[in-house]
């Protein structure tokens, strides 16, 4: 049985529509999403619409949420709020409250899915050290659990103390827990622009990380069209 995890699709279609062309060519079974499908990039509906027709089970990003409600934008950047703002105006009522329904953690096959951390998956901490993933562990009642929110792909391991790293590919030891980061689908900040996912493979027990180039001069394009500020155009070309 093979996974394919994606995260952070935040509007981008065209990284989107790649991801979902390789996902078909590896043969797999099932797709989850790890939340924030829409926010800063410039077709969060067309996106959703992808995630719903698809039923890609998905757990509620920080984007979903504030793009869904009125809620104080307190902790956003001003291009993140101003993105929040614009993503608000273009969804519906019956989007908006697809978004405000998701879970923030849920289980699929054998395995957890959170866009942020598990000790408080309500409250958007960053997961980018050991610390911080550290703290996510003692939640983890499954061996595997894959997050977003940072959209930097990394993978945490624990036995007797917590390590980890960057990673492409590599075997999962059963006897270890992993709380893995798959990366962005819509924006990429490890200073690599390709969209970023994950292929887990149950039989093999291998996580590999895919990544992807896109037509990224288009999504900058829309971005800039739709009004949205020029940094999130901007930002795509360098992963950052
Ligand atoms: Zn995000």
């Amino acid at each position: 049985m093979k996974y394919a995890i994606i995260a952070d699709i935040h509007g981008n279609l065209e990284a989107f529509q790649v991801v979902l062309e390789d996902i078909r060519a590896q043969n797999v079974d099932h797709i989850v999403c790890l939340g924030d499908v829409v926010g800063y990039n410039a077709n969060p509906k067309e996106c959703l619409q992808i995630v719903r027709d698809m039923n890609i089970p998905c757990v509620k990003g920080n984007h979903d949420e504030y793009c869904s409600t009125d809620n104080p934008l307190d902790g956003f950047n001003p291009h993140a709020a101003q993105a929040v703002h614009w993503t608000r105006d273009q969804l519906s009522a019956e989007e908006k409250q697809w978004l405000r329904d998701l879970k923030y953690t849920r289980m699929a096959a054998n395995f957890t899915m959170v866009h942020s951390t598990l000790d408080a998956p309500d409250r958007w901490g960053y997961v980018f050290d050991k610390l911080a993933a550290a703290a996510s562990f003692p939640y983890q009642n499954t061996q595997m659990c894959f997050f977003g929110h940072t959209h930097v792909p990394v993978a945490f391991m624990r036995d007797t103390m917590v390590r980890g790293g960057t990673y492409s590919k590599f075997k999962v030891d059963p006897s270890k827990k992993y709380f893995i980061n798959v990366g962005a689908v819509g924006q990429p900040r490890d200073n690599n622009p390709k969209c970023a996912y994950v292929v887990y493979d149950m039989s093999a027990m291998t996580i590999e990380l895919r990544r992807l180039e896109y037509d990224i001069a288009a999504a900058q394009q829309k971005i800039l069209a739709a009004g949205l500020p020029e940094r999130l155009a901007e930002r795509l070309a360098f992963g950052r």
